[in-house]
């Protein structure tokens, strides 16, 4: 087992410094990175996703590249327009309702969005749940203005519920990401027909398969997207993509570029906006380069202690 430590180029979730635990297996590397303030029974599931990347147990893909989309974080228009260039994706997901900020604030970073990527790119937003229905209902519409048409919202609301209710009201389509991946029962996006299409995540749902069953049983076209993991992490969500049956949206796996530094020889990183479906080798000098303190160390070590003791 060994620590990283890892420096964002720009905070994320309150944090600048992404840390998780890569766990060698009889096929290699698995990457267990929950986030630091869930309790051993959130944490459970990331550790099942490492360890089946470890033994090797994913399914056989049937791509080698995969479609992604760059991200945007709420930064200011200038920087956006500078991360949708550099990005080189035909598909961009922003992010909105940052706390702290304003409509008109995402407004900006819309419009300049759509500017950086021309008309024929397609634009998607992340409310990670930031607004209540009515606010929600009023930002989609203005928002899908700002950028020349959504190609779909994702969570603009927390509640399951209301993510119904909000979809009955507008017209773009809806996304669920925290509704499956924090919920007790995943499918009441599906019972409730609260949106058009699933966001899953390989570590917080449990592994490949796990979420390779979960897109079956839930019914909906699915965006895979990351937990901001270094290319370790990101290879399995790359293994779920490859083996979806069908991929018509761009995945947000394009998100090691959002770190300073990665382990691996050659870290995941879009060409043309396609990812290779790979398993990327761990460099033994970028293991010792971003090697956590030992107090650290010590914390992950418990961690993992108290998830096994859980079982
Ligand atoms: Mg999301």
């Amino acid at each position: 087992m060994r620590v990283f430590s890892i420096p964002l180029r720009t905070p994320f979730r309150g944090i600048t410094v992404r840390e998780g635990v890569l766990l060698q297996g009889p096929a290699g590397w698995g990457e267990w990175s929950p986030f630091l303030e869930y309790d051993a029974s959130t944490a459970r599931p990331w550790l099942a996703a490492a360890e089946e990347a470890a033994a090797g147990d994913w399914p056989e893909p049937l791509r080698n590249e995969v479609p992604v989309n760059v991200t945007v974080p709420a930064c200011d228009p200038e920087r956006a327009h500078e991360i949708v260039r550099a990005g080189g994706c035909a598909t961009a997901k922003v992010k909105v309702a940052e706390r702290g900020q304003t409509l008109a604030d995402d407004q900006a970073r819309l419009e300049a969005v759509r500017d950086a990527l021309g008309p024929t790119g397609l634009v998607r937003i992340d409310a990670n749940g930031g607004w209540d229905v009515d606010g929600a209902v009023r930002a989609i519409t203005v928002l899908d203005r700002a950028a020349g048409g959504l190609e779909y919202v994702e969570q603009p609301v927390a509640a399951v519920e209301d993510l119904a209710v909000v979809r009955r009201r507008v017209e773009v389509r809806i996304a669920a990401d925290e509704s499956i991946r924090r919920a007790d029962d995943p499918y009441l996006v599906r019972d409730l027909e609260a949106a058009d299409i699933a966001v899953l995540k390989v570590q917080p749902l449990g592994g490949v398969r796990a979420c390779l069953r979960i897109a079956e049983d839930i019914g909906l076209p699915v965006v895979v997207s990351s937990a901001v993991e270094s290319s370790v992490g990101i290879a399995a969500g790359v293994a779920l993509a490859a083996a979806l049956p069908e991929l018509p949206h761009a995945c947000g796996l394009a998100t090691v570029q959002l770190l300073t530094d990665d382990v691996a020889v050659e870290p995941l990183l879009p060409v043309g906006g396609m990812l290779p479906v790979r398993t990327p080798q761990v460099d033994a000098a970028a293991l010792e380069r971003l090697a956590a303190p030992a107090d650290r160390v010590a914390h992950w070590e418990q961690r993992l202690a108290d998830v096994k003791e859980q079982g």
